[in-house]
């Protein structure tokens, strides 16, 4: 499995880059030799790459379990040749990609794949691997949810938090993007004519941080801003993202009305916003805590203890499924930590444990 989960990570795979996507399904197809498996690919669009449906287990009309992975990673080409070389150091595994998620994607196939040799599939299984998660799943949402409200339980093989935790509740994230506009002018000569549009996105900017609220679980965070045109130019456009988490349906509501009625705190200016909620809150229903309390019975039989978390910011393609009331488990991925930085890695002996909870979980769920 470490080999496989090496080369699985020396294949880069970055969102924006369909061909590196796409180069990453063939390996994935590519292993599946022999396998009592159907393959369907459904081609990539919009510049993204496509996504792979693996289907096996009894051909009955009984609701199946669905497994969900993305393949796509935050690092851009060239990771692994100089920051964030693939190899193992002791119970690590470095690599890009391979916490958040080819280590857990990987786990989860072995186990999908025993099961299905085995013959001991609970119910028809379905698992989807996505190219878009790490830029919210624009292309494959949909196809997610149609596979999402057909299903039983949906597993997700998203990297276990501190420690191998299983998360049960994750908040909604909503995206934004505002576009500010001024007015030019000569910033010697004309300075009084100009309207700065970096001066008022600042102001903007602040108004959106103090919509942070900790006692309700709601955080702003404006990440990415880009304006001007030149030192000596009083610039006419700024552009900036909002990123938006709450904890409940009705806080993303209201939140995200407040972000889209923003407008010019000084005259001659223009704001517009587009964007909203991406990804609903994923919220602990009693069948999400049913699901986790089979689970937990499973790894005790397999001999690790399974524990949840504290609800995570993080959104994953788990809220999508949630907030369709289908019971949802999520970080069912390999153990580590350092998702999306240059310290990213899983531990090798999260996985063989973690791959027989995923087949146990098939035959049960
Ligand atoms: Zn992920």
């Amino acid at each position: 499995m470490v080999e496989d989960v090496c080369a699985w990570a020396r294949h880069e795979s970055p969102t924006d880059d369909a061909a590196a996507v796409d180069g990453m399904m063939d390996l994935l197809v590519a292993g599946l030799d022999g396998d009592p498996v159907t393959i369907e690919r459904i081609p990539g669009r919009d510049g993204l790459g496509g996504s792979v449906i693996l289907r096996a287990g009894p051909a009955t009309s009984e609701k199946p379990a669905l497994v969900l992975s993305h393949l796509d990673t935050v690092h851009p080409i060239g990771t692994a040749a100089s920051d964030l070389p693939v190899r193992v150091e002791g119970d690590r595994l470095y690599g890009p990609g391979v916490y958040d998620m080819k280590g857990g994607a990987y786990l989860a196939l072995q186990g999908f794949l025993e099961v299905a040799r085995r013959g001991t599939a609970k119910r028809p299984m379905v698992f989807l691997f996505t190219p878009d998660e790490e830029i919210g799943s624009p292309t494959t949402r949909a196809l997610i949810e149609h596979l999402g409200r057909d299903a039983a339980a949906v597993l997700v093989t998203e990297p276990a938090r501190d420690g191998g935790k299983i998360v049960t509740c994750r908040k909604g994230v909503g995206r934004f993007d505002v576009h500010v506009e001024g007015r030019p002018a000569h910033s010697g000569s004309r300075h009084p004519d100009g309207r700065n549009a970096i001066y008022e996105a600042a102001r903007q900017i602040s108004a959106i941080e103090a919509m942070t609220d900790y006692s309700r679980g709601i955080t702003t965070t404006v990440g990415l801003i880009k304006g001007g045109t030149a030192m000596n130019t009083i610039p006419q456009h700024c552009r900036f993202s909002i990123d938006l988490r709450v904890e409940t349906a009705a806080d993303g509501e209201e939140l995200s009305a407040k972000i889209l009625a923003l407008a010019p705190q000084k005259p001659d200016f223009r704001v517009t916003v587009t964007g909203g909620m991406n990804r609903p809150p994923f919220e602990r229903t009693p069948e999400v805590a049913a699901l986790f309390d089979t689970a937990s019975a499973l790894a005790s039989e397999i001999g690790f203890t399974l524990v949840e978390t504290e609800r995570t910011g993080g959104g994953s393609d788990g809220n999508f499924t949630a907030g369709l009331g289908v019971p949802t488990l999520d970080g069912l991925g390999i153990d580590g930590d350092g998702a999306h930085t240059l310290a990213e890695y899983g531990l090798v002996s999260s996985l063989g444990p973690r791959a027989m909870l995923a087949a146990r979980l098939l035959e049960t769920v």
